[in-house]
């Protein structure tokens, strides 16, 4: 029986994530994934993977809190397996500060870590500079193992992948049925969607061992944070700033502040630097929409899952098996009758 040609833009942690829970719940689609950028070369890589999210002003909070239980459970159980390691998906416990008590002493996501407490007056006294803080086991993915184990998944599930570039959707719309949008910042110039921006974020990975608890300056910007091979420290977010190369004086910067924090960071070794651009959105699109085709005027239902800002790994497969069920919505109303959901 001919099967439904699915493509999926986008080979970031979003695109896999989601042409993965395609792929697997609806065999008799043939998936193809097609991006002009793959591991290691995408944001994804070298993101910290830490699950932590700050809370979007416009998405119920119900729906947010489904994404990250989703996504936890999905790496939690990679975590607690014997594909933890070439995933590159670990547990990790560690606390996050504030210098002032935060207006919501209690996260949304409070419930869905491990472990959630606020620190004792004692743990503070390590942060003289901060007056509050939170204490927590979460979970870091890390990308540039999780994109190639997800790639094996989805070959493994019958998924094809293809390297190009993508000008505009109405390119895909004569050979597939139904389009999955996941490009993340690329959205911007692929749909025209100018609510989607750089937050430019420079790190650098250090060498240290000894360091194996994290720690996370509540106002973002300040972070260290433990992986497999070296620790990462952080970092920016500069809004609208497209600069890919790594600027001495943040580096600098980036180190002084996490040496406030952890002051035997300064006999690490410094062993690389990385600048991403996170896709802003106010607000990340996970929604449907209906494309009509240039040449003939033929309807192909298109799903966008992208801007994701900072929170993309934490919210991955949340929002990926979001965007199936919309798929699964758009496949009843092409009535095509393999599509028995
Ligand atoms: C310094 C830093 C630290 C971070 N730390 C964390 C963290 O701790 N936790 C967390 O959850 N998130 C973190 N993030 C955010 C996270 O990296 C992003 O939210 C996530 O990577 C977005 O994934 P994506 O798949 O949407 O985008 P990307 O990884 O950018 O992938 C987009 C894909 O779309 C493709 N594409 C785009 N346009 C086209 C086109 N026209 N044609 C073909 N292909 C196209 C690209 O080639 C690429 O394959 C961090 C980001 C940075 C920069």
């Amino acid at each position: 029986m001919k099967r439904v040609k699915m493509v999926v833009v986008g080979a970031g942690v979003i695109g896999f994530s989601t042409a993965v829970c395609i792929a697997e719940s609806l065999p008799f689609c043939e998936v193809t994934l097609v991006a002009d950028q793959f591991s290691p070369d995408t944001t994804s890589d070298g993101a910290a993977g830490i699950m932590f999210v700050a809370q979007f002003p416009d998405i119920p909070l119900e729906r947010q809190k489904l994404w990250f239980k989703d996504s936890f459970d999905h790496l939690l159980a990679i975590a607690q397996s014997d594909q933890a390691a070439d995933a590159g998906v670990l547990l990790t416990s560690g606390c996050q500060i504030f210098r002032e008590v935060p207006a919501q002493k209690v996260p949304f996501w409070s419930e869905l870590v491990l472990g959630f407490r606020f620190l004792t007056e004692r743990e503070l006294k390590r942060f003289p500079e901060h007056c509050f803080g939170q204490a927590f086991t979460t979970i870091k993915c890390e990308c540039s193992s999780y994109l190639p184990w997800l790639e094996k998944r989805f070959r493994k599930a019958g998924g094809k992948v293809q390297q190009r570039t993508v000008n505009h959707l109405q390119e895909l719309g004569g050979t597939y049925e139904l389009i999955v949008n996941c490009s993340g910042l690329g959205a911007r110039t692929l749909v025209g969607d100018e609510q989607v921006h750089p937050v430019r974020g420079q790190v650098l990975k250090v060498q240290a061992p000894w360091i194996h608890h994290f720690i996370r300056d509540g106002d973002g910007q300040t972070y260290i944070y433990p992986g497999v091979h070296s620790v990462m420290v952080g970092g920016t977010r500069q809004e609208g700033d497209r600069r890919r190369w790594a600027d001495p004086a943040d580096s600098a910067d980036i180190l002084r502040r996490c040496g406030l924090l952890e002051p035997s960071l300064a006999k690490g070794k410094v062993l690389a630097e990385w600048v991403g651009l996170r896709p802003g959105r106010r607000n990340p699109r996970v929604e449907r929409e209906v494309l009509v085709t240039e040449g003939n005027g033929r309807r192909v239902h298109v799903v966008h899952n992208y801007g994701h800002g900072g929170g993309g790994v934490t919210l991955s497969w949340g929002t990926a098996l979001d965007a199936l069920g919309l798929v699964k919505q758009c496949l009843r109303e092409m009535v095509h009758p393999q599509a028995r959901l």
